[in-house]
């Protein structure tokens, strides 16, 4: 027996989160057994748990799109008892039992070896949220954006992906400018790395369709009119990489910036991306994130806490990261 978030649907269509005790006959099929230690709350983990948008597809669910922990058991080669994994997406939490709770069962296919160096705890500070922020910044060089092209916006700075993404690019030695609805933690995002700090009621309102160029790249988990407005704002030959929708799923732009000015608008996805990919983006992280900077951008919970933490989360109310110790 062990513990776990689990959703279920009542009578009345009702959404009932319940931390309980769950039996790993219950488990869906899998080749691999992970003992989780730590597991995290994503955005889509929010929208999961509340029921504010349809992300679970079957009931009853464990949600938790990301989770580290240890092998238990394996029927795959590839990995052994006392193997240290994490994982990240593939529709776990969604369609497939996901992290908030002590055991999964998952296809070995899924499972990525925890890079050395880290920890379960630090590989969920980062969750899926840092590593799409990595794959956001491997999508800006892919396409040939150095510092030296001029300035990159990051919006919803605040968050999983901006907090990460921010202090990625300082790194590298990008000027980084943080676009915020809470300028009272200006002063955190420019300890992240960020140069300037802009408010974001500046660009999520309906805009022109080509505006000043500003900004060499952007970095958006933001979505609707802000990204309309970001693409409308970068230089010639710039580059976007969108990842998210916490203002919206919409995008009111035009075709100007893309026929006008070669900007390119990079699509970044986490959820199926090329096992290749996810390694280079961890080997990365494990590489270029300070522990230091990890720890000042998380909060820890356990999973009683959980469902009251997503509300937080939607609620733009939480800084950073959210690491649950499933313990
Ligand atoms: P967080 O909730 O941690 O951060 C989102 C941030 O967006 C908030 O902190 C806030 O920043 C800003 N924000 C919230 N609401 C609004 C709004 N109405 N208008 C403008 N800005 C807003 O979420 P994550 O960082 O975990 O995820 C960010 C987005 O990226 C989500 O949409 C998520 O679904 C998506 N995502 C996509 C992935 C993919 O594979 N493509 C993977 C991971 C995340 P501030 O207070 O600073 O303004």
């Amino acid at each position: 027996m062990f513990q776990g978030l689990l959703l279920t649907r009542t009578d009345d269509g009702a959404l009932k989160a319940t931390v309980t005790e769950l039996d790993d006959a219950q488990l869906p099929p899998g080749d691999v057994i992970v003992q989780i230690s730590h597991s995290t709350l994503n955005y889509k983990d929010g929208l999961a748990i509340t029921g504010k948008a349809p992300v679970v597809r079957s009931f009853p669910m464990v949600p938790g799109i990301d989770f580290a922990g240890v092998v238990q058991w394996s029927d795959d080669v590839r990995f052994r008892e006392g193997d240290a994994v994490l994982l990240n997406g593939w529709g776990v939490g969604e369609t497939h039992w996901g992290g908030l709770a002590q055991r999964a069962r998952v296809r070995a296919d899924w499972l990525v070896s925890l890079p050395g160096g880290f920890t379960a705890a630090q590989a969920m500070s980062l969750g899926t949220a840092g590593y799409t922020a990595m794959l956001c910044v491997m999508a800006l060089q892919r396409e040939g954006i150095v510092p030296e092209a001029g300035p990159v916006l990051v919006t919803g700075a605040n968050g999983g992906v901006g907090t990460i993404a921010i202090a990625l690019l300082a790194q590298l030695g990008f000027e980084v400018h943080a676009s915020t609805g809470r300028p009272q933690e200006a002063d955190y995002l420019r300890q992240l790395g960020a140069k300037e700090v802009i408010d974001r009621a500046a660009l999520n309102a309906p805009g022109k369709p080509l505006q000043k160029e500003r900004w060499a790249a952007a970095i958006d988990s933001v979505g609707s009119h802000t990204l309309a407005n970001v693409c409308a704002s970068i230089r010639y030959g710039g580059v976007v990489a969108a990842c998210g929708l916490a203002q919206g799923m919409d995008f009111p732009g035009s075709v100007a910036p893309f026929i006008l000015r070669g900007v390119t608008l990079a699509g970044v996805d986490s959820v199926m991306a090329p096992m290749a990919r996810r390694t280079q983006a961890w080997e990365r992280l494990a590489r270029e994130i300070s522990p230091e900077l990890l720890a000042r951008n998380t909060e820890t919970i356990g999973l009683g806490d959980a469902v009251a933490t997503a509300e937080r989360l939607l609620a733009g109310q939480v800084r950073g990261r959210v690491v649950v110790d499933v313990n």
